[in-house]
């Protein structure tokens, strides 16, 4: 289990930064990466930068990519503190696609370029296939200004799903797998994977409580 940030929301965290913090989380196929790609084509493209784990080689390593195969250019980084050197002043909207696959240090992150007027938005996951929050995710809806909460569609019933169902038997520990993977759910189809998340190994060093790779 990953660490849980020490931060806690203050008064200064969201009172006096300039930018805006967005959060849009959920199960798999909720459409949280067409709701990114929206925001992002509504604003000059030299004022937006994206970015994603380089964990997430799906579709193509450079580009965020929605299941209806819509796209745009990203920048992919391995660790959060990654996103300080990358974005400068001439940038006003940072977008973050899968931000479940961070380490624990991307709301400080966040809250850096937030303090300096940048506006960001969080596309994630907000519980793994177990059913678990993540803990660093939680941090961040805490402290955003928005939170949109996107479901799906039951794969099994057809009514309405938030959580991630695992399709494919863990190999070697490690949760990695694509569409063929995972499947939205209902509460009542949802089913936890068989052994214990605790003997998962993470699918990379320094990925914090990102241990589900996502498609
Ligand atoms: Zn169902």
């Amino acid at each position: 289990m990953a660490t849980v940030p020490t931060t806690t929301l203050n008064y200064r965290d969201v009172h006096t930064r300039a930018g805006t913090l967005e959060v849009i989380c959920g199960c798999m196929f909720a459409g949280k990466t067409e709701a990114l790609l929206d925001q992002v084509q509504d604003r000059p493209p030299h004022r937006v930068r994206v970015f994603k784990h380089t964990v997430d080689h799906r579709y193509n390593p450079v580009r965020v990519v929605s299941h209806n195969r819509r796209s745009c250019p990203a920048t992919p980084i391995t660790h959060a503190i990654q996103l300080l050197e990358q974005v400068g002043d001439d940038l006003d909207f940072v977008a973050i696609d899968e931000g479940h696959f961070f380490d624990d240090q991307l709301p400080q992150m966040c809250s850096t370029l937030l303090d300096g007027g940048v506006h960001v938005l969080v596309t994630t996951l907000d519980n793994d296939c177990w059913g678990r929050p993540f803990p660093m995710i939680d941090v961040l809806r805490e402290r955003a200004d928005v939170v949109t909460v996107k479901s799906s569609q039951c794969g099994q019933c057809g009514q309405m799903a938030t959580r991630t169902q695992r399709l494919t038997p863990i190999v070697d520990r490690v949760i990695v797998g694509g569409a063929e993977s995972f499947e939205p759910r209902c509460v009542h189809c949802w089913t936890p994977p068989a052994g214990s998340p605790d003997q998962i190994t993470r699918v990379a060093s320094n990925t914090g409580p990102c241990v589900q790779q996502s498609s």
